[in-house]
């Protein structure tokens, strides 16, 4: 069966809720991926952050294929002997109390914006139910009615109201418009991406993080970060909140959380915010399942001995000092941003109407795969186990796919 049978078939059966770029992926290893034709390419998306480590890693692999012949899935009606030994080597690699696993990045921040409402009831003392969280403009946190109630975006709330109630809104990178908004003593929260990954791989100025936390501090608000997507080596540091010493009240963590290979999310937080929630009062089906346990294990051990976070670091700094010459001298490439290998470019429309979306599909005709985003953005984010060779590889594809872009 060639590419166009599935692409196809995903027309015919599927809900139309994404728009592909046209390559129908076979198989995985590492950095690179086979199309059904046997075509490789470079993978510069990693499953939007997902497959940090690289397509099916062994260790990864091996951990699950063991566990899945042993025991998947309990549920938590009773204990197994995975949860706890998983909720101790996360609890300790990141300093917190304790952690509540769940399935997807998007339950990960529910379970979130839940404590952060418990708390402010049972500890901060707001009226029930008065709790507000503060979000910041063109954030992305899933797409439940929840996530779309918080967001700014039309492509993701538009027609799907009415919304969650409680969410203030303030400019992303902006400390005196959080001030002001601080101010409400009803505030339980601030949800934020230390850099704004599907808005475009925007990176606030330095120090925002950090005054953003002491702020959050003075006010007595819990600051949440969702590191779903900028977590876990992607950007050069085990948490991008590692840049500037901040350490999130709640953390929230999923995607590379299993190295790409099942749902694992997580949110860590200390027992003054986690024992809110009571038995009964929260959780799911497979969250925390023996199967997620030894993965998640696997992924996090993978990140530390392979010392993806360095690598991520030194490639990172590298690829976005190439791409900058490319800037300078392709006019239809206005910048490159990001940290480690979370990066995106943004694309001017060409003299004949060509978009983001052309290059993409031009970049795949070389060899390497992107995917647009907002229409004139190209996010980069290969795995983090490449390799220097493998980054020049993908450098020389970009330069000549933005030679050619006419
Ligand atoms: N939070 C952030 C920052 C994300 O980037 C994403 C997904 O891209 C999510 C949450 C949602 O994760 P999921 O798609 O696994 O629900």
């Amino acid at each position: 069966m060639n590419s166009q049978y599935y692409i196809d078939l995903e027309h015919k059966y599927g809900a139309h809720n994404y728009h592909p770029l046209e390559v129908v992926i076979a198989k995985g290893k590492g950095v690179w991926v086979w199309d059904v034709e046997n075509k490789k390419y470079l993978d510069f998306l990693s499953a939007y952050s997902a497959v940090n480590q690289g397509h099916c890693h062994p260790k990864i692999v091996n951990a699950m294929i063991e566990q899945a012949q042993t025991l998947t899935l309990t549920s938590r009606a009773f204990y197994n002997n995975a949860l706890g030994e998983f909720e101790k080597y996360i609890t300790g690699l990141f300093g917190y109390d304790k952690v509540l696993a769940m399935n997807t990045g998007v339950e990960g921040v529910e379970t979130a914006i839940k404590l952060a409402r418990r708390w402010a009831y049972d500890v901060k003392g707001i009226k029930k139910y008065d709790a507000k969280i503060i979000v910041a403009n063109e954030n992305f946190h899933g797409r439940t009615i929840m996530a779309v109630s918080a967001s700014t975006d039309p492509d993701s709330y538009d027609g799907y109201g009415p919304f969650v109630p409680g969410f203030v809104k303030v400019p992303y990178n902006n400390i005196q418009e959080l001030e002001k908004a601080l101010e409400d003593p009803n505030v339980a929260a601030f949800l934020v991406e230390p850099i704004q990954g599907e808005a475009g791989v925007f990176v606030p100025d330095d120090g925002y993080l950090k005054k953003a936390h002491e702020l959050c501090k003075a006010k007595n608000v819990l600051l949440i970060c969702d590191e779903v997507q900028t977590g876990l080596a992607r950007t050069g540091k085990m948490l991008a909140s590692d840049y500037e010493s901040v350490k999130p009240d709640i953390l929230i963590l999923g995607k590379a959380l299993s190295g790409g290979t099942m749902p694992v999310s997580a949110a860590l937080a200390n027992d003054e915010i986690m024992l809110t929630i009571k038995p009964g009062q929260h959780g799911s089906t497979f969250g925390g399942n023996p199967l997620a346990c030894k993965v998640a294990t696997a992924s996090l051990q993978v990140l530390i001995e392979e010392k993806l976070a360095d690598n991520a670091f030194n490639l990172g700094n590298y690829f976005r000092a190439e791409v900058q010459k490319m800037v300078d001298e392709f006019k239809n490439l206005t910048l490159v941003r990001g940290k480690g290998l979370l990066n995106a470019i943004v694309i001017k429309p060409s003299s004949t109407g060509k978009t983001a979306w052309d290059v993409c599909v031009a970049l795949k005709e070389n060899g390497m795969l992107a995917k647009p985003t907002h229409g004139d953005i190209i996010r980069f984010a290969p795995p983090l186990v490449i390799t220097k060779d493998e980054i020049d590889f993908a450098l020389d594809i970009i330069r000549k796919v933005m030679k050619d872009f006419k």
